[in-house]
């Protein structure tokens, strides 16, 4: 072997072959699956990338990107092969008055850091800003205006890529429009996105943020509904938490982005059916509301559960069948061993509309519900790792037969080729197209096990 990639001289960016490097590589935010790879790479350019899979190719070693090693079922490593470590490709290239264009490694801080003093902010950003741009448009990317603008995904106007034949390419809906559907949600499996280019509007100054606490899965879910039939709010998120006594506490996290006077609560919560002794209502600028989640991240690193194993599962739910499959499984969960003390379940209502990334798999409904289980268990007992990915597995299952999809971002699970074809549907043989076109010799991304190499 050592004739090859390994040794030889290489002009493509930095690479890393000691431990410590290839113990990172070989590990992730789930911390359940370790494949330790050949060598790292660590890009300077969209050349070096180029590179290092053209060298990979005639000797079948498989190359993975990876962002910020944010996936929790090994999706971007690869064993005995080739990792590209995007954090070193990050520059903010450009903000113009509607678009940013941003390296694929950059994180969601570098971005915001980037545009919001010019009062600008992409439309979609996701919940944690520590991803990497490219590793969330390989997955997609939820945030919580996705029901305005869609997945990040579908917020992109352009795209630089580099394929599994090594060539670097533009792609946007007026050029390579094929590549551009391949490589946005399309788990990493087409090419290597080195820039994206993405849409951007004006920004907040703040937002006003309220919480809401019903009794009852049935009464969140009706508000659920009335709200995102209309634009009163930006933001709707549902979680249904661990009561401290026992059973569920039923929560919607709504919020409205505004500049100058704070909108009226009344007008606001008009109609609503939460109990109104219960609401929590704050203003916040705009980014610490964007960067909510550093606190738990904090707190979940004191206590030692941010490196515990992650067994998360994430799921779309169609409007129809989301109070009985989300009741069912609700009652089946033992919210302590199931959820950890700081785990919930995730219980987001998206309109579909604007969905529109062709690889993304969605229930066939206007009105769909994220449906997350977000464990953080207390303990990194193998065994009790190895029950909860079960448990994904056959709650996966009966989603899916209640018409629900998998969201592949975050989802623990293992799942066989067939699986794929069958979580893909009718675009299973379209990826299959451009996996032929882009990546004839199943170089990239062998972490989603899609297609046999
Ligand atoms: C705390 C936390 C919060 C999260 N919040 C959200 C959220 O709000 N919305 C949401 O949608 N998801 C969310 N996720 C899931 C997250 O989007 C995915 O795990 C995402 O892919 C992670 O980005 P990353 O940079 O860490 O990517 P990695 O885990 O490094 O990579 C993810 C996948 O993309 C591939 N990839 C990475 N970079 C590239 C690239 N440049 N080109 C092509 N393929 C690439 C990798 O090979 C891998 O298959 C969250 C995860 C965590 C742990």
């Amino acid at each position: 072997m050592h004739s090859d990639i390994a040794s030889r001289p290489r002009s493509s960016g930095e690479v890393r072959y000691d431990t410590a490097a290839h113990t990172a590589a070989a590990d992730d935010f789930g911390h359940l699956v370790h494949h330790t790879p050949r060598l790292v790479v660590l890009p300077r350019s969209a050349d070096d990338v180029a590179a290092a899979i053209r060298e990979a190719g005639p000797l079948g070693t498989q190359v993975a990107a990876q962002g910020r090693r944010h996936s929790v079922w090994g999706r971007s490593q690869v064993r005995d092969g080739v990792v590209i470590d995007m954090s070193t490709l990050a520059e903010i290239r450009s903000v113009e008055a509607d678009r940013v264009t941003v390296d694929a490694g950059a994180t969601w801080s570098d971005i915001l850091a980037a545009t919001l003093p010019a009062g600008l902010t992409p439309p979609v950003v996701p919940e944690y800003l520590e991803l990497s741009v490219g590793g969330t448009l390989a997955v997609g990317g939820v945030g919580g205006t996705t029901s305005m603008f869609g997945l990040v995904s579908d917020t992109v106007t352009e795209l630089e890529v580099v394929t599994g034949r090594g060539e670097a390419l533009t792609c946007s809906p007026a050029r390579n429009a094929d590549l551009f559907d391949a490589v946005r949600a399309g788990l990493g499996q087409c090419g290597v996105i080195t820039r994206a280019t993405l849409r951007c509007v004006a920004a907040p100054g703040e937002v006003r943020r309220i919480l809401l606490s019903y009794p009852t899965l049935a009464a969140m879910v009706r508000d659920s509904r009335m709200l995102a039939g209309d634009d009163r709010f930006d933001v709707v998120k549902g979680a249904i938490l661990p009561a401290a006594a026992g059973g569920w506490t039923f929560q919607l996290d709504v919020a409205k982005g505004f500049s100058g006077p704070a909108p009226d609560d009344g007008v606001l919560l008009a109609g609503l059916s939460d109990d109104p002794a219960l609401r929590q209502p704050t203003s916040m600028a705009y980014l610490d509301y964007l960067g909510r989640l550093a606190a738990l991240e904090e707190a979940l690193r004191a206590d030692g559960r941010w490196a515990f194993p992650h067994p998360w599962l994430t799921t779309f739910v169609g409007d129809s069948a989301v109070e009985s499959v989300v009741s069912a499984e609700l009652y089946r969960l033992d919210a302590p061993a199931d959820l950890g003390r700081f785990g919930q379940v995730v219980l987001s209502p998206i309109r579909t509309q604007a969905m529109t990334s062709r690889l993304v798999r969605l229930p066939p409904e206007a009105l769909c519900h994220a449906f997350n289980l977000i464990r953080l268990p207390g303990t990194d007992d193998p065994a009790a790792s190895e029950r909860l990915v079960e448990a994904n597995r056959t709650i996966y299952h009966r989603v899916r037969d209640a018409g629900g999809t998998l969201y592949p971002a975050s989802a623990a699970l293992p799942l066989s080729p067939a699986e794929w074809r069958d979580h893909f549907g009718p675009v299973s043989g379209v990826l299959r197209e451009f996996k032929e076109r882009f990546d004839p010799d199943t170089l990239l991304t062998p972490g989603y096990e899609i297609f046999a190499s």
